[in-house]
């Protein structure tokens, strides 16, 4: 053990304390110093990826290309824009914090920085400035932030005309649910949203220890591949979201239970309505919304807008 180390303080008396504590104190105050001793701020969930090892790896698994038009989110301190920007046509960030967006301006000249909430932006006007067309979709990148991540990928899932596919690092529980099959309790409506217009793969892990300041939970990259799903689901993005989300609204009841108060809102017989459309497409009326796959969500889906549309009659209800 090290003998105590003597020190003046601010008011002039001596004080007494460990080496070990003060090489503590200066972990902890390390840990919680961005990159350059820039403060963080916690509102804009600013926990820094600092593992080169981990920014390789991501950058290279994201392969850009020359022609390759990008929209970073959330760029913070640049650490992923400059492995990707000298390799792509082009790179447009949306940063949040004017500190960070006024010295990205200085450092990454070639970089458009748009200093702006994303989720506060239209998302077409901003993937047409990114300089995403329907022959030239955009390559959507970010290190998200945890609380608004989901809001961003729901935000841009169904925009496979102007983005080819997102890879993004999202709390590791969100990936999980993302990621899940039905019959598990991760299962819920960002699974079916994001299994029906996206082809959905893992990337990689990432420890706590890789970002500064160090986040509680672990960190997940995963890569989204946009397509159309057709069909009612394809042409009514928004319609989809809302019902599938609807569905998931009370998830100890059964699916007809569920489906019965969504169809309560625009008519009487709900119930039976209700069971009538889940048989008709070979669904369980008992069973329960995450015993269902994505598929299920879109015939069912269809079912209702050809009704709705006068397409179709309803299904005769049970007798
Ligand atoms: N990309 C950097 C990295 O990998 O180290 C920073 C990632 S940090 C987790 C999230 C970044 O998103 C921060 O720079 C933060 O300021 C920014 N941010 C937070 N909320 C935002 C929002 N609503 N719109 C745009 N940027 C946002």
């Amino acid at each position: 053990m090290r003998p105590p180390v003597s020190f003046r303080s601010f008011n002039g008396a001596t004080c007494r304390t460990h080496f070990y504590t003060i090489l503590g104190a200066g972990g902890l105050l390390w840990m919680r110093l961005g990159p350059e001793g820039f403060r963080p701020k916690r509102r804009w969930g600013q926990n820094f990826l600092v593992d080169p090892a981990a920014l390789q790896a991501i950058a290279a698994a994201f392969r850009p290309a020359p022609t390759d038009r990008v929209l970073e989110i959330g760029p913070g301190d640049g650490a992923l824009t400059r492995r990707i920007a000298p390799r792509v046509f082009s790179l447009t960030a949306v940063e949040v914090d004017p500190e960070l967006a006024a010295s990205l301006r200085t450092s990454l000249e070639e970089v458009r920085i748009v200093e702006a909430d994303v989720l506060a932006l239209d998302p077409t006007a901003l993937l047409r400035d990114a300089g995403a067309s329907p022959g030239t979709p955009a390559r959507l990148l970010g290190n998200l932030p945890y609380n608004i991540a989901t809001a961003v990928i729901l935000r841009f899932l169904n925009r496979h005309d102007l983005v080819r596919d997102l890879m993004v690092m999202v709390q590791r529980e969100v990936a999980e649910r993302i990621l899940s099959a039905p019959h598990r309790k991760e299962f819920g409506s960002l699974s079916v949203l994001c299994r029906t217009f996206a082809r959905v793969e893992r990337v990689r892990r990432l420890r706590p220890g890789s970002f500064r300041p160090r986040p509680r939970v672990e960190s997940e990259v995963i890569h989204l591949t946009l397509c159309d799903p057709g069909g009612a689901a394809g042409a009514e993005p928004d319609r989809f979201a809302a019902f599938v989300q609807g569905c998931f609204e009370q998830r100890r009841k059964t699916f007809q239970n569920n489906l019965a108060r969504l169809l309560a809102r625009s008519g009487g017989g709900a119930d039976d309505r209700a069971r009538a459309f889940l048989e008709a497409v070979g669904i369980a009326p008992r069973g329960r919304p995450e015993e269902v796959p994505p598929e299920g969500f879109q015939r069912l889906f269809e079912a209702l807008e050809a009704e709705r549309s006068g397409r179709a009659p309803a299904p005769s209800p049970p007798v």
